[in-house]
């Protein structure tokens, strides 16, 4: 099924048209319209027809999050006729946030990309979505409740937390759906568990789409396997509108990446050069379409690659895979190169690990990782569970190449998150 069947399915090379045509008027706007980019033009001496094929893009200065913070809070804004009629910010952890602006139009886009997703995922208006991500300033919940309502689903707007009142949303309006972080959705299997909920029997949940931070096949099978349905990866960033810039469709073998929308570049993170199809790198991208904040070559800091192959179900833009990790997450920990996401990937393979767990780094280079145990393993008996701590004190060193310390938690005692995870907690002293 398809919300939009000729763009979804266009060909190639009509495809690569449209975004020359898209990326030209693109250049065009921020040169007319952004003092960031015209300085950064002129600098390099980069003429205002650079673009003369695709290719060229490789031509043009990066954007970073660093410029996003140093031009807030208006920098970024084409203050032209399609003025901006929404505000939204991207999570910064310190300091200032980032400003992201929409017009109309570019509100009007997002909504349909991700009525794109939606249906793509196999979603119709007899569906129900419970929204449980964040309302407000992140974009997170509100895109995907437009792009639905464009469906003809039926949203509760949840937001996140408050567990109870999820569960009891779920069970009297029926919902069929819902969106959420890989972390919270873990903690509402516990949580559902705890009420002797059974999904397959009470509910009447089809499947979840689940993004916002990185996450493995590990964790997405657990989610799938806790609820009874079936999990869609979802991509997406603030700068580049929010939910729906990529998505799986029913194959999930990696995310569609929205191609008419968005130009992809995959580059080797130091040199900046384009890593060989499929090789993972640093996904750069430009808008192609917004009105309000066009973005040139965004440093997305996501690391991903490109699945080369064309995909079954006959959709034309390419796809990526699971995000491994972000190029500013990775930890150093007695000269080793770490992402958090290798040690979730561990973490969540093995049986008897419950749904939630944290890395702390102390002292001159400790490592720390506190796993909760599962339900069923927290009442075992002890050899059992020093066979665990051993198991996995053994699979992490073989993964990271540093022995951590593994200390096994009852269930539901790591703090919960309804946001954006917290993983890492770095007291080190160095
Ligand atoms: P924000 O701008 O606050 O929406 O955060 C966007 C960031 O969240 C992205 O750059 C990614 O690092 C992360 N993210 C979003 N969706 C996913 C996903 N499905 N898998 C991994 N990371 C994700
Ligand atoms: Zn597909």
């Amino acid at each position: 099924m398809f919300w939009d069947k000729s763009a979804e399915t266009i060909d190639r090379s009509a495809l690569e048209k449209l975004q020359l045509t898209r990326l030209q008027e693109t250049v065009g706007r921020v040169l007319k319209h952004v003092p960031f980019y015209q300085q950064q033009f002129a600098q390099a001496a980069i003429p205002s027809d650079v673009i003369r094929e695709l290719a060229d893009i490789r031509r043009l200065p990066f954007t970073t999050n660093a410029d996003l913070r140093a031009q807030y809070p208006r920098g970024f804004l084409v203050g032209d006729g399609g003025g901006p009629v929404r505000l939204h910010t991207s999570s910064g952890t310190t300091g200032k946030p980032k400003a992201i602006f929409f017009s109309r139009g570019d509100i009007d886009r997002a909504a349909n990309l991700a009525a794109r997703c939606l249906v793509m995922s196999g979603n119709t208006d007899r569906d129900i979505l419970q929204n449980m991500m964040t309302y407000g300033l992140f974009t997170g919940a509100l895109m995907m409740h437009y792009g639905a309502e464009k469906v003809g689903m039926m949203v509760i707007p949840a937001g996140p937390g408050n567990s109870e009142k999820q569960l009891l949303l779920m069970q009297d309006f029926s919902s069929t759906v819902f969106h959420t972080t890989p972390s919270y959705a873990l903690y509402f299997a516990d949580f559902m568990e705890k009420k002797g909920v059974d999904p397959r029997r009470d509910l009447s949940l089809k499947r979840a789409f689940i993004g916002a931070e990185p996450y493995s096949e590990e964790t997405r099978r657990k989610i799938e396997e806790a609820f009874g349905i079936e999990v869609y990866n979802s991509y997406g960033l603030s700068e580049m509108n929010g939910p729906g810039v990529a998505f799986e469709c029913a194959a999930k073998q990696g995310m569609h990446l929205w191609e008419d929308h968005f130009l992809m570049e995959v580059l080797d993170p130091v040199t900046n050069e384009p890593v060989p199809e499929g090789c993972p790198g640093e996904l750069v991208l430009t808008t192609l379409c917004r009105e309000a904040m066009p973005l040139i070559r965004y440093r997305t800091r996501d690391i991903t690659s490109v699945v080369a192959e064309p995909c079954s179900c006959g959709r034309t833009h390419r796809r990526i895979r699971r995000i491994t990790g972000r190029t500013d997450d990775m930890l150093i920990v007695r000269g080793a190169n770490i992402y958090p996401q290798q040690i979730e990937r561990i973490l969540m393979s093995v049986p008897g690990v419950g749904r939630n767990y944290l890395i702390c780094l102390s002292g001159l280079d400790e490592m720390t990782v506190k796993v909760e145990l599962s339900a069923s393993e927290f009442d075992g008996r002890v050899e059992r569970l020093v066979h665990l701590q051993t198991q996995l004190t053994e699979r992490l060193r073989a993964e990271i190449m540093v022995k951590p310390l593994v200390e096994l938690v009852p269930p539901g005692s790591l703090p919960p998150s309804e946001g954006k995870a917290k993983r890492v907690i770095d007291n080190r002293a160095l």
